[in-house]
């Protein structure tokens, strides 16, 4: 059995088909997502729910968000070891296939694994590298658009189409605009937003309630803060289904609420809705579509379940937004339907966005000022962002002034007009002939693989010489032995037995529970989690059922 997995920056789901259609495998504790969090205890290693609950409480020994780093050499520090971002995803992997092979009482050896549209070949690789790490292969990666576009049956359709995927996730928005044509769906242009997501909108209700409820944030301490954040997280939540919600927030031991209702957030939340626009017109932009031309809007992410970003939708594109498929599944069940294909051996043709060029690639150049005289630090674009690769474009340049000796090619990648704010690949200087500015031309040549391999030529039109440079993306290539080298050194590492994580979360909770209270509260809350300690100690298994519903009910009132 292939399995389909989304391996989300927030939370990351699992998910199988068979003769009804794609379904998502419940995790060990009976959730349908697992928070993408995971945290170290000793040669213990948490992930999901338990992982998030201890972050609170052990912040230097968790870490989460960490797909923001793939395939970068950002480490992180937990329990006093380092880990990059892939290893920290294998252990989630890991997990997820423990549960798919318990779930579907059959080894799972196989995944289909989702990455960002954007992801270019080496985060791309590095996604694999996770997967094997946790003792899956990976043949095949899937773009998260597309894989949400198959979730909707979109390859089935008849006709040529183009769509708009909008995906707002925890702290990520990506826009993709698809396009359908025959069995091609190919990735037309992406844009989005790396530091806009859920987060952002339970933040507004956090400052919310602090202006309604007149409380100084300055001077709080952390858990306190924590408490509100969850609290405002909840409160997003509702609206789903209410009007107005009641937030309520214990200080010290007052308890303080606030009523906001949805018209009230969605005003607050008109920057946040601003920011959303960017990037959905910079997409049909470049994909030269206008909003009349997309056929269809797909909405994926937790965080367009929120009415106001709903009704956003509906007022840009004029259309209701199909969300038949659960917004926060879709892409999981996109991946085991092309998982499916893929041990039958049929397959959506997909062009994956390595396919087009996710940024643009420029050369930094001197403009002349009016008055007179040279101004340094400017961008001439070579290969524009979006642009369908491999690609291969020349631009011509000139030097600055007569018999200059030198011209120097800096290699930038981003969207600045100015240099300084783009990204430098590298740099090559070339010699110049003695000759008069005008007819000492040099053409500058960028050609960019699917590979992330982008190869600078530059040739000196009077002289013909040609000078070239290949700059590599980031190669995190890893041989077959050095993946199982670190496979070697990771396996001490140990996912708890499936069946105590249940136990341990709630012990975690009741950890921070008894951190966040004070004198006789803290006694009682000792108390039971005794209780329950003393229960597991026994490890007789009716008794510690009896007691785990005992204290779930204990912490769930408390809460
Ligand atoms: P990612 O793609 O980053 O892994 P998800 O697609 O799982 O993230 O989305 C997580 C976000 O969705 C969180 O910010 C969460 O608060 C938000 N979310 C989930 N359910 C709802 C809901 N019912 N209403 C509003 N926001 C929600
Ligand atoms: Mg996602």
């Amino acid at each position: 059995m292939i399995i389909g997995i989304d391996l989300g920056t927030t939370n990351s789901l699992v998910a199988y088909y068979d003769d009804e259609g794609a379904k998502i495998i419940p995790n060990r504790l009976g959730g349908r997502l697992t928070p993408s969090v995971v945290s170290v205890e000793g040669d213990q290693i948490y992930v999901g729910e338990v992982a998030k609950e201890r972050m609170l409480l052990h912040p230097e020994d968790s870490a989460a968000v960490f797909k923001r780093t793939m395939g970068t050499d950002a480490k992180y520090r937990l329990g006093g070891r380092l880990f990059r971002s892939e290893e920290l995803s294998s252990f989630i992997l890991r997990s997820l296939k423990e549960d798919a092979e318990a779930f579907l009482g059959e080894p799972v050896e196989e995944a289909v694994i989702s990455v960002p549209a954007y992801f270019n070949d080496a985060r791309r690789k590095a996604t694999k590298h996770a997967g094997e790490l946790a003792g899956l292969k990976v043949e095949r990666i899937i773009s998260e658009p597309t894989a949400a576009a198959v979730a909707y049956g979109l390859y089935e359709m008849q006709d040529d189409a183009k769509v708009l995927v909008f995906d707002l996730g925890g702290g990520t928005f990506d826009v993709s605009i698809l396009e359908l044509s025959g069995t091609i769906l190919e990735v037309r242009a992406v844009a989005g937003d790396n530091y806009l997501g859920g987060e952002d909108f339970t933040d507004i209700l956090e400052e919310l309630w602090f202006k309604k409820t007149e409380t100084e944030a300055e001077g709080l301490d952390d858990r306190t803060r924590r408490h509100i954040h969850r609290q405002a997280e909840l409160c997003k939540l509702s609206f789903e289904r209410e009007k107005v919600v009641k937030m309520i927030c214990t200080i010290g031991d007052e308890e303080k609420e606030a009523l906001i209702s949805a018209d009230e957030f969605e005003k607050n939340c008109e920057d946040l809705l601003e920011r959303i626009r960017i990037p959905v017109r910079k997409s049909l932009s470049d994909a030269k579509l206008k909003l009349s031309e997309i056929d269809k809007v797909v909405l994926v992410g937790g965080a367009t379940r929120l009415p106001l970003i709903r009704r956003l939708v509906g007022r840009l594109f004029r259309i209701i937004p199909d969300t038949s498929v659960n917004p926060d599944e879709a892409i999981a069940i996109g991946a085991a339907i092309q998982a499916a294909m893929k041990e039958r051996r049929e397959s959506i043709r997909e062009i994956i966005l390595t396919d087009v060029c996710p940024f643009t690639l420029s050369t930094e150049v001197s403009i002349e000022r009016e008055g007179g005289g040279f101004e340094s630090g400017h961008v001439c674009p070579i290969i524009e962002r979006n642009t369908v690769i491999p690609a291969s474009r020349t631009e011509t340049l000139y030097p600055l002034y007569d018999n200059q000796k030198t011209i120097r090619v800096r290699v930038l990648q981003g969207e600045s007009r100015f240099a300084e704010n783009n990204l430098k690949l590298g740099e090559l200087e070339i010699q110049l002939p003695k000759g008069k500015k005008d007819d000492n031309s040099v053409d500058v040549t960028y050609t960019y693989d699917i590979n992330s391999i982008l190869e600078v030529q530059v040739r000196v039109n009077r002289s013909g010489e040609v000078i070239k440079q290949i700059l590599k993306g980031q190669d995190v290539d890893m041989t077959d032995e050095e993946i199982a080298a670190r496979m070697e050194e990771l396996a001490y590492l140990k996912i708890p037995p499936r069946e105590q994580e249940r136990n341990k979360l709630l012990l975690v909770k009741g950890e921070r529970l008894y951190e966040e209270n004070f004198g006789e509260d803290r006694l009682v809350i000792e108390q039971h989690i005794r209780r329950f300690e003393q229960a597991l100690n026994s490890q007789d298994p009716v008794r510690i059922d009896a007691a785990r519903e005992e204290f779930r009910e204990f912490l769930e009132d408390w809460e």
